[in-house]
């Protein structure tokens, strides 16, 4: 039996992150174990692209990494612009008008768990198991057992950050509700005719949202979401009819387009666990709640979670890593801004999906009174950081 103080399920860009910022703020012996092979160097950017504010960012540059990205794999955007297909409703956001440097940054997620996997090995206080091939958990008065197909090993904590589909939240017996938007995300790195003005455009189509993500050398990723059967077809398109309609949905705002990489679709679904945490157990990231896209804070809210949890394990006495207590902290910091996240993405994704002419009306004012409004405007902009 191997002894750590803090066991992670999953090395995705959550997982990954909490164990490297564990190790530089105490002395805690840490265990990963990823199913995956460990990702490797790779010099191609890839399709996706995740817009992540400055608490995730913060947490980046806190360990080391935000300064190791090239600058294809990580991106600044100083402005967003939000229209509407069916109305006349617009809303713009420009850091400069807040006093602000940035907006946030455009990463390339595959390279960022890449660098963060990469550091966690080259770090001496975690031991990392790629490939791993969980058995079983068993929780006990002292802590958290997992067996895997070589052995067994044991810590007062095991967190739970292995997405959306968590194994460690079933074996833990900790329920999740699950809602299937029946909606695929297509993405693709794309290339405009027109300047991106380093801006993240979004347009609300009868069929779905359009999220283009501002990249270096005037490239941008795309988040096109449609419900299955019309997703379906769009990817069914040769890339010069995908790239026509792309245009069309954009409405020529940024010129001819031009497909970088392949489209990948990726199921739409949210989900969210009755409770973050069981003695000896908590579950962090897409393990404890996964969101709607359309605003781009999955990964952001992920970010959050770590920095609470992190920040109460490292001021905490060993014996009392897993405790109740401690875990109930970290969900009272957690669980309500995470699940008002929720619950304003599924709201806008159920308005936009309603084309009846008063729902339209409405939408159009209410986008100009927000536009309007410089409060309300400031508290926007705190949302799309991520604050
Ligand atoms: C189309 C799309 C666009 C998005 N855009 C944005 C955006 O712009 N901004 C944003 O903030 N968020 C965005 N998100 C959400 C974001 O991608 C996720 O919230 C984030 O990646 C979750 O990270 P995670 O580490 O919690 O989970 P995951 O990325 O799912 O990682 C889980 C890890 O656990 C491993 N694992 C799974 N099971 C096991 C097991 N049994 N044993 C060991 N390891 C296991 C997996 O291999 C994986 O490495 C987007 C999501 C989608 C679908």
């Amino acid at each position: 039996m191997k002894h750590y103080d803090v066991i992670i399920v999953g090395a995705g860009l959550i997982g990954s992150a909490l164990a490297l910022l564990l190790a530089k703020d105490s002395n805690l012996k840490i265990a990963v174990f990823e199913r995956s092979p460990q990702l490797e160097y790779n010099l191609h950017p890839n399709q996706r692209v995740v817009a992540l504010g400055s608490v995730a960012t913060g947490v980046l540059d806190d360990i080391g990494i935000l300064s190791k990205f090239g600058r294809e794999f990580c991106h600044s955007y100083e402005r967003m612009f939000v229209w509407d297909e069916n109305s006349e409703g617009e809303l713009a956001f420009c850091a400069a008008e807040q006093q602000l440097e940035r907006l946030g940054f455009m990463i390339d997620s595959v390279q960022c768990t890449l660098l963060l996997q990469q550091l966690m090995v080259a770090t001496p206080q975690i031991t990392c198991h790629f490939q791993s091939d969980l058995q079983r958990l068993q929780l006990g008065a002292d802590g958290a057992t997992l067996s895997t197909i070589g052995g067994a090993c044991h810590a007062p904590l095991i967190v739970a950050a292995d997405g959306a589909n968590s194994w460690l939240r079933g074996q833990a017996k900790i329920f999740a509700n699950h809602h299937d938007y029946q909606q695929q995300g297509i993405v693709a790195r794309i290339q405009t005719s027109d300047s991106h003005q380093d801006t993240a455009w979004q347009r609300f189509l009868s069929s779905g949202p359009l999220a283009i993500l501002p990249l270096a050398d005037n490239q941008s990723s795309i988040v096109w979401s449609a419900d299955n059967e019309r997703a379906a077809a769009m990817m069914s398109l040769d890339d010069e009819q995908f790239c026509e309609s792309l245009q069309s949905a954009l409405g020529q705002k940024l010129g001819d387009v031009t497909l970088r990489s392949k489209r990948v679709a990726f199921p739409l679904q949210s989900q969210k666990a009755d409770t973050y945490f069981k003695r000896h157990v908590a579950l962090v990231g897409d393990a404890a709640h996964s969101i709607h896209p359309l605003a781009g804070q999955g990964a952001n809210l992920g970010f959050k979670d770590i920095k609470s949890l992190s920040s109460l394990l490292v001021t905490s006495e060993k014996s009392a890593l897993g405790s109740l207590t401690l875990l109930q902290k970290y969900q009272r910091s957690r669980k309500g801004d995470n699940e008002q996240t929720d619950l304003m993405m599924s709201l806008l994704h159920t308005l936009y999906q309603s084309n009846m002419p008063l729902w339209l009306t409405a939408r159009g004012l209410g986008m100009s009174w927000l536009n309007a409004s410089e409060r309300i405007k400031r508290l926007l902009i705190k949302q799309a950081m991520g604050l």
